[in-house]
């Protein structure tokens, strides 16, 4: 299993083989160690690794999505759209719809070859290779709202320290 997250201790982007049994993760930056819950990884039935839980996090909602690099995807998409522009600009009709039609196909294509990954609505943290044994489905619009939102009261209550215990005399 492949896991990517972001490093507690000093929010260094880190990729981590981790191979079963694992007790902690070590941070290649900082070195902190981040001890994973004893209950959150068991064996499934081939013996790959089955989450149930984030590993990184308290949270337990993950989802399961492409593990494809978004910037990837959109990247494809735009070079695309500027190159049926310029085809368009050549009053080359053919060729706008062929780089159209082109483009829309290596995402199609690149969708069905890219495995899945299961992936962290609070932390973002990504499990490659791992599975959720059914427990984890798509991306859902409001779960992801709802953890945006927490944790930016989080960050809210850590930038204004225990100021709000004051009376007013
Ligand atoms: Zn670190
Ligand atoms: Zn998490």
């Amino acid at each position: 299993m492949r896991i990517s997250y972001t490093c507690p201790g000093c929010h260094a982007d880190i990729t981590a083989d981790v191979v079963m049994p694992v007790a902690a993760l070590t941070c290649g930056a900082c070195g902190s160690q981040l001890t994973l819950p004893v209950d959150a990884l068991a064996a499934g039935p081939e013996g790959s690794p089955r989450l149930a839980r984030c590993l990184v996090c308290p949270s337990t909602e993950l989802f399961t999505r492409k593990d494809f690099p978004q910037r990837l995807g959109v990247g494809i998409v735009a070079l695309g759209l500027a190159a049926s522009c310029v085809a368009w600009a050549w009053r080359d009709l053919f060729l706008t719809f062929a780089i159209l039609f082109g483009t829309a196909l290596v995402d199609v294509v690149l969708y069905l070859v890219v495995p899945d990954c299961l992936a962290c609505y609070r932390c973002g943290a990504r499990y490659r290779g791992a599975d959720g044994g059914g427990r984890f489905g798509g991306f859902d619009l409001e779960t992801h709202e709802r953890h945006r939102q927490s944790v930016a009261r989080l960050r809210e209550m850590e930038r204004r320290p225990a100021s709000g215990n004051r009376s007013p005399s």
